[in-house]
């Protein structure tokens, strides 16, 4: 028995969502009193022992190029060898886009049982009780895997990152990538600045900005919090701002620290992909927006006047 878990990366890098599923993991390895390792298809130019630090003694490392780029059914092929031949119980991934595309094919191939989205260690008292969002985060539910292989994605930044330290030791898997059924003829990375489902910080803009043309105040106040932009859908559906800035139940959803919301009603929809955020700030001119009710903070104002002042007092800090 241990605890196997998946991590991701893109760019020669390992993502944060997969260092909150080796925390997870190494968590509830420790659980059950059995070990936990990480399993890395593919390569990267991060110190891969140096992962040990998030709690995991090995880390089984694929290190096949045809790995560094995504094909989720060759992914979930490999790792369901992965498990079989690591004899692992328990596999996490992160419920971000890779794990989303993955983990119900790594159930399907393992016929294991699978909660997608846990936010919370699995009750171990009386089975494997994991809580889940359910209904874009509106409910919870708690799901007990009875399979003998359980699949467990994590809901990006529902678990705290804790480097405890140490190394761990990276052993070399021969796993061979299946054929694959597409190819990949060109990747466009649309992303700006910070990848928008990895980042701290969200400044999000919707249709009480009135158009593209008054997008700088929104850039503005973003870069100087480090922060990824995003927009409602009907921004993005009128062309002001590309659809992958687009969140909400349609679009991406995202969970940072703070999520900053500029001139947007807070629409169910949106909310879907938002309510996850640690902590919300609303800025709109009109007090009765419902944005305020979900909101930590709100600034009742003109966008065009609030955000140019809030952009100009955290460039004194
Ligand atoms: P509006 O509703 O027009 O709100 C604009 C806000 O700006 C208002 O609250 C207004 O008071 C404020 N405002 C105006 N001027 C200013 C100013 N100068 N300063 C400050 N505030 C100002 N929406 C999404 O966002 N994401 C989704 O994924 C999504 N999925 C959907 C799926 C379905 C099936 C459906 C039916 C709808 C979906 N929608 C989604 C649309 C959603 O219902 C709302 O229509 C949308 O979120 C509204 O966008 P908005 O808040 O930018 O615009």
């Amino acid at each position: 028995m241990s605890v196997l878990i998946l991590i991701d990366h893109a760019d020669g890098h390992v993502k944060k969502a997969s260092l909150e599923a080796l925390t997870y993991g190494a968590a509830v390895a420790k659980q059950l009193g059995v070990s936990a390792a990480g399993l890395l298809l593919g390569t990267v130019q991060d110190d891969v022992a140096a992962l040990g630090q998030y709690g995991v003694s090995t880390i089984h490392q694929v290190a096949n190029e045809a790995f560094n780029s995504l094909d989720a059914q060759v992914y979930a092929k490999a790792v369901a060898e992965a498990v079989q031949s690591t004899g692992a119980t328990v596999v996490v991934v992160s419920h971000n886009q890779t794990g989303k595309a993955i983990a119900p094919r790594i159930s399907a191939a393992l016929k294991a049982g699978l909660v997608a989205g846990a936010v919370a260690l699995p009750d171990i008292s009386n089975g494997f009780v994991v809580k889940k969002a359910v209904f874009s985060g509106k409910a919870f539910a708690n799901v007990n895997v009875t399979s003998a292989i359980k699949v467990v994605s994590l809901n990006p930044n529902s678990f705290k990152v804790e480097a405890i330290g140490g190394t761990a030791t990276v052993s070399a898997l021969a796993i061979t990538p299946a054929a694959a059924r597409v190819k990949v003829t060109a990747v466009n990375k649309v992303s700006g600045e910070v990848p928008l489902t990895e980042a701290e910080v969200v400044v999000s803009g919707g249709r009480g900005l009135k158009g593209p043309e008054n997008w700088g105040i929104v850039e503005d106040l973003a870069h100087v919090l480090h922060a990824a932009l995003a927009c409602s859908r009907p921004v993005a559906d009128s062309h002001w701002r590309p659809h992958h800035e687009h969140v909400g139940q349609t679009g991406f959803q995202v969970a940072p620290n703070l999520y900053i919301a500029i001139g947007i009603s807070g629409a169910i929809q949106h909310l879907a992909g938002v309510n996850r955020s640690k902590v919300m700030v609303v800025i709109n001119k009109d007090p009765e927006a419902p944005f305020f009710k979900a909101a930590d903070y709100g600034i009742v104002g003109d966008a065009f006047e609030v955000v140019p002042q809030l952009t100009a007092e955290i460039k004194k800090l």
